[in-house]
């Protein structure tokens, strides 16, 4: 009987109560606490990206590592009164603790900062010393919740803030955060809904090759028509999807519609260009972008050369060696990888060496400012110099004026991008500017030359 009792409530890699005897022993404790007027607090705590530990390190090295996580957290707990403090695991890298007290605000900080205070020696573990984070949040007895349920779903709310506030940290639950955690829920919803009924589209926005101002390439740019909100910015739904677990889905379906869109040009006998398209940090992460690619090229089939990928500076160096085999398998299909956003992630020269690049998008905030004289233009000067020196080719986005045009052509960018020469428009107007192009010059359709040796 013992042993049964055990295996109900009890976790068996950490040996904590499980979820269940969690709940029962923190409703005593509420009840306790009514009684002698106590309050109570509920901390929430997620390991951040422990995920990355069990896909790198394997399962077996995954679990040492929890129950190692798991017996300090329960140390560090018991420091607070056996019986007044108590922790469980919710499930995965995720436990949660309770504390009687008199004065939870306080106690539940100090309870937070002990927590990640104890979490802060590395782990040895498969021979390598691991440093782990929590994100926290912490719910209070009776202000925020009147039973374990209502106190543990708030301590919830709280902790998805803490990790969009950059993880690492706890947050104190407030009301607020359930009105925004209930749009975020209906937006993901909505995703969801969106993806299965084809809300969204693509845009296309051109590239011109800087010396003659042809088309020479188009980026594909996601766009959602909501059918009672409008249409939505990527930059307002893109988070969302990541944070949501959509992200794949949705990198996926844009590796589809661009494919679709270059074989029903093919088909149509129309020139083509190679599409560029953006792959999210998370999709490297979570799916496998090289795989993806090659299946929407090989289901429409369309060289793998004509679609092209668009990765964050940032993105890159999140995971070096990950990424780096990820590039390597969709450079393999013949792709080509831009580096995006360039010049806001701090990569040094030595790090960009190491991936299979083609082309560093220079970041809109540098061309947004520049003139000839100005900080961004040295900047600019500057990356094109480098990139040169590195061998690969520069595209400056968000170029609105003729004097930025002027400039980047002068100092030697090849490709340029941006409201000046055109807008992201929809698929049939991106063909109309790259037909109008050949009519207007070369009737013998130099776009279609002009691709035919990168396709
Ligand atoms: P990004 O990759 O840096 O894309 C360029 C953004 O700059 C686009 O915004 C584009 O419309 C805008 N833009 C282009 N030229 C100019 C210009 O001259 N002036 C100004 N002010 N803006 C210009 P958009 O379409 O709203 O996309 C925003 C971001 O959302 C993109 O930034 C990209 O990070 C993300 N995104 C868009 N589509 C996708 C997608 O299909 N997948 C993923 N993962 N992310 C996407
Ligand atoms: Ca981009
Ligand atoms: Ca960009």
């Amino acid at each position: 009987a013992a042993q049964l009792r055990q295996l109900a409530y009890y976790d068996s890699l950490t040996g904590l109560p499980n979820q269940k005897l969690f709940r029962q022993r923190l409703g005593d404790a509420l009840e306790e606490a009514t009684q002698d007027g106590d309050s109570v607090g509920v901390l929430y705590l997620d390991l951040d990206r422990f995920m990355r530990i069990n896909d790198t390190l394997g399962h077996t090295v995954g679990d040492d590592v929890l129950a190692a996580v798991a017996a300090r957290l329960a140390q560090a707990a018991n420091g607070f009164g056996v019986g007044r403090c108590e922790i469980g695991r919710l499930s995965g890298d995720e436990f949660l603790v309770y504390l009687r007290c008199r004065d939870p605000e306080a106690r539940m900080q100090r309870l937070a900062s002990e927590l990640s205070e104890t979490l802060s020696a590395p782990f040895a573990c498969g021979g390598q010393d691991l440093s782990i984070t929590a994100s926290m949040g912490v719910s209070l007895f009776p202000q925020h919740g009147k039973d374990a349920e209502a106190l543990i779903k708030a301590a919830d709310i709280a902790v998805s803030r803490a990790k969009s506030a950059g993880r690492r940290c706890m947050r104190m639950y407030s009301r607020k955060m359930s009105a925004h955690a209930m749009k975020r829920l209906s937006l993901e919803n909505e995703l969801r809904q969106g993806l299965a009924s084809e809300q969204f589209q693509l845009y296309y926005q051109p590239k011109y090759r800087a010396r003659d101002l042809r088309i020479v390439g188009a980026e594909a740019l996601i766009r959602w028509f909501h059918p009672t909100r409008g249409s939505i910015s990527p930059g307002n739904f893109i988070p969302v999807a990541e944070e949501a677990g959509l992200i794949v889905e949705l990198g996926n379906y844009v590796l589809r519609a661009a494919s679709r869109q270059l074989k029903a040009w093919k088909d149509d006998g129309l020139p083509v260009v190679p599409i560029s398209v953006n792959v999210s940090p998370e999709e490297f992460f979570r799916g496998d972008p090289a795989t993806a690619l090659a299946d929407a090229a090989e289901a429409n089939g369309i060289s793998g050369r004509l679609l092209e990928v668009e990765i964050t500076e940032s993105a890159l160096i999140r995971d070096i060696e990950r990424v780096t085999d990820a590039l390597g398998d969709i450079k393999k299909l013949g792709s080509r990888v831009s580096v995006d956003d360039f010049g806001t992630g701090y990569s040094s020269l030595a790090y960009l060496k190491r991936f299979p690049l083609d082309r560093l998008k220079i970041d809109r905030s540098f061309v947004n400012e520049l003139t000839a004289t100005s900080d961004d233009g040295a900047i600019c000067s500057a990356i094109i110099a480098m990139a040169r020196a590195l061998g690969l080719r520069v595209v400056a986005e968000g170029v609105e004026t003729d004097e930025q045009l002027r400039y980047l052509r002068e100092q030697g960018c090849d490709e340029i991008q941006g409201f000046l020469l055109s807008r992201p428009v929809p698929a049939d107007s991106f063909m109309e500017l790259v037909l109008a192009q050949n009519t207007a010059t070369d009737p013998s359709a130099a776009t279609m030359q002009d691709v035919e040796h990168v396709a």
